[in-house]
């Protein structure tokens, strides 16, 4: 007998993994209910797309169309909302939103993909006030495009990646920014210095940065912070964070895990019999501590949503959970980390040494090279890279990808030192940013003599 499954939330995981369910079973008959009008859409790439639509048009945002998966044999329904999950009966009941009408559908395998959602501010909205705009979805980049190409003035409310992307986009089209942030320094979450040079490219690019202060008011063509500061603009984003779009979970009383986002294992089943999750809307685990995490990362939702597509076909393959590798852009400068940061680290219950190094992206002499700068996070006891954060204008990305991989492999400072890597004055200096870090790791924990790196060193 045809397996009907159904899929709500039709951007990453949801089409991710009704296009692998349908490739590897075409007998499937899926189903996939969206409340926007778009799918299979780069949440990621609006920034880029809102700084030049020219260069980047809207339709390059999207990866396939709800055409192409309708004739890939998807049936899609936009601008359709599940209200409720009925595990009894094993059905959803949903709205079309183009009708307002209510259909009940019935599943044998269910999957939520349903994401995140903005954070919601305690924001007093006055008469007069200024434009207010989120980015989430491509219908807010469709809001704040028209608005962007005739502002003069914005404030950008979140000092979190993308609010930092967004100050670079507001800034190339020439809209002057100050960005409000309501922790005392900016990426709290790394190194305090990198929040600091983070903070130095933002003034050197004439943001007016301000910290330690949250928007507590719109009125009067203005925004209005909690020590009485006006900032007079034209329109505010909002880039406060998100949090998991749980609501059908709790409407079906799936188990949600200790960060508020529903509970799964390595296959994406959830608590309930054939009711999978995948991507924003879930969580999974920490490769190194194995504590359940919640990164809300577009490559995560991708993989997880390929997993549980392979399960809704009856295959099988599981996901290894993850290392919080991520990494943006910010003017010239790429922040990145991967791993464990040090307060991660100390609350997991690791003695680390935390090696800071500077080091050129490419041989000195060449004119493209920049200094990368970072830290190396490393077990002391056994010498196992748990962890890095970078900061520079080239090769960021290089550098945390090669560090990722190490830390999943297990390896060490000294294997770190010892890899053999591509080398050519273009491309990198003679010794790697990431064998100058293995190095000084390497050197710091012999001369902390705590105990000698698993790895011997063996004599040149
Ligand atoms: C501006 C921006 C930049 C980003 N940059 C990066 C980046 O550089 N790197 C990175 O890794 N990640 C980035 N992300 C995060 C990334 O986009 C998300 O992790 C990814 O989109 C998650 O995919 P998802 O399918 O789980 O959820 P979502 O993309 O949130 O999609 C879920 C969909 O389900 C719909 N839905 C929810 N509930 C229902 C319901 N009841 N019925 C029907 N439909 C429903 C939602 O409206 C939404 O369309 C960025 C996000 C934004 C907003």
């Amino acid at each position: 007998m045809t397996k009907k499954v159904v899929v709500i939330g039709g951007v990453a995981a949801g089409m991710k993994a009704a296009a692998v369910a349908k490739r590897r079973d075409p007998t499937l008959e899926i189903r996939v209910f969206q409340d926007e009008p778009d799918v299979s859409y780069s949440a990621c790439g609006l920034p880029y797309h809102l700084a030049d639509p020219a260069a980047i048009p809207r339709q390059n945002i999207i990866a396939r169309t709800v055409d192409r998966f309708r004739a890939d044999g998807i049936d899609l329904r936009v601008r359709h909302r599940a209200d409720a999950v009925d595990l009894r009966q094993r059905q959803v009941i949903v709205t079309d939103l183009a009708t307002a009408t209510c259909i009940t559908e019935d599943f044998d395998l269910l999957l939520l993909a349903t994401g995140a959602r903005p954070i919601e501010t305690n924001l007093a909205v006055g008469s007069g006030a200024p434009t207010l705009f989120k980015l989430r979805s491509i219908r807010d980049a469709d809001l704040i495009r028209p608005w962007l190409g005739q502002a003069k003035r914005v404030v950008i409310v979140g000092g979190g990646y993308i609010g930092l992307e967004m100050a670079e986009t507001c800034r190339s089209r020439g809209v002057s920014v100050t960005l409000v942030e309501m922790a005392p320094r900016l990426l709290p979450g790394f190194q305090p210095w990198i929040g600091k040079q983070v903070a130095e490219q933002l003034e050197r690019h004439h943001v007016d940065l301000i910290l330690g202060r949250q928007a507590i008011a719109a009125e009067d063509g203005r925004i209005v912070l909690d020590d009485g500061t006006s900032l007079e603009c034209d329109g505010a984003i909002f880039c406060v964070g998100v949090r998991p779009n749980v609501d059908l979970a709790l409407s079906a009383d799936l188990t949600l895990g200790p960060t508020g986002a529903i509970a799964v294992d390595p296959a994406m089943r959830t608590s309930a019999e054939g009711v999978f999750a995948a991507g924003d809307c879930c969580e999974t685990y920490h490769r190194i501590t194995g504590a359940p995490v919640w990164y809300p990362l577009g490559d995560i939702a991708n993989r997880q949503g390929r997993v549980a597509g392979i399960h809704l076909a009856g295959g099988e393959a599981w996901f290894p959970g993850v290392l919080g590798t991520a990494i943006f852009r910010t003017f010239e400068l790429a922040v990145a980390r991967t791993g464990l940061g040090s307060a991660q680290a100390r609350a997991g219950g690791f003695e680390t040494a935390d090696v800071r190094f500077e080091a050129p992206s490419r041989a000195r002499y060449m004119p493209n090279s920049r200094p990368l700068a970072g830290t190396l996070m490393v077990e002391r006891a056994t010498g196992r890279i748990l962890g890095a954060e970078a900061v520079g204008a080239d090769a960021v990305d290089k550098f945390i990808d090669v560090v990722a991989t190490a830390a999943w492999g297990g390896l060490t400072a000294d294997d770190l030192s010892d890899l053999d890597l591509a080398y050519a004055p273009p491309f990198s200096p003679v010794l790697a940013p990431i064998q100058v870090g293995g190095e000084l790791a390497r050197k710091q924990i012999f001369s902390d003599s705590v105990r000698q790196p698993r790895v011997a060193k063996a004599d040149p």
